[in-house]
């Protein structure tokens, strides 16, 4: 019989933890939030994603004192020289929000033309075995669009309205969450680490 690891997810995420616990359990792992054993937020002070997604990694492991799974995300846009990056949240000030976000990036690219709109999401996993493993499991994985000029769709969150897929003539929020799922860079980096966790 197959024993069951337990596994930290550093995020308070619900939506994330439901996703990341239905496709680690068929490999043995049961992923517990992080609010489980108290593990407070850190302070997300990395330039990378790769580095904040190891520092919550670790502090989550450390807590715990169980293996570790953290993600970070978000959309570099080639003009803007990868910004808004591990800045996307928060692009437009505090509080958090979308809308001033999505604003924000419309006027930063206002004089940008067609074919110079580039952009990526980038989604970094990483997996920590305990909190001092020296050889943490990383996979960073992206997904291509262009920003568009004005917002199309209203599925998925933060800047999907804007994000243009040319692959398949649509917005990143008129695709079913189904269909962006699989293809988004989180859904690839999800893929990517399953494959590495089961070897
Ligand atoms: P987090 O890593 O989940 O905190 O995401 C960071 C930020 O990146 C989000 O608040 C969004 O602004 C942006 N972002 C990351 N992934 C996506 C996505 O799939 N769609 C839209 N925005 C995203």
């Amino acid at each position: 019989m197959m024993t069951t690891q337990q596994m930290v997810l550093a995020s308070g995420n619900r939506g994330k933890l439901q996703e990341f616990d239905q496709l680690l359990a068929p490999l043995g792992y049961a992923v517990r939030p992080q609010a489980e054993y108290q593990v407070a937020e850190v302070e997300e002070t990395g330039l990378t994603f790769v580095e904040n997604a190891l520092l919550k990694a670790r502090e989550a492991s450390r807590v715990s004192g169980l293996p570790a799974l953290a993600d970070d995300s978000g959309l570099a846009v080639d003009a803007l020289q990868g910004a808004p990056g591990i800045y996307s949240a928060r692009f437009a000030g505090e509080p958090k929000s979308d809308a001033a976000n999505n604003q924000k990036l419309l006027e930063a690219l206002v004089d940008v033309p067609a074919g110079q709109r580039t952009a990526r999401y980038w989604c970094v996993l990483v997996y920590l075995r305990h909190a001092e493993d020296p050889v943490p499991v990383i996979v960073q994985r992206s997904w291509e669009g262009e920003i568009l000029t004005s917002p199309r769709g209203d599925g998925g969150f933060g800047y999907d309205p804007l994000f243009w897929v040319p692959t398949l003539n649509r917005s990143a929020a008129e695709l079913q969450a189904n269909e962006k799922n699989r293809l988004s860079h989180r859904g690839q980096a999800m893929q990517a680490l399953l494959e590495k966790l089961s070897v």
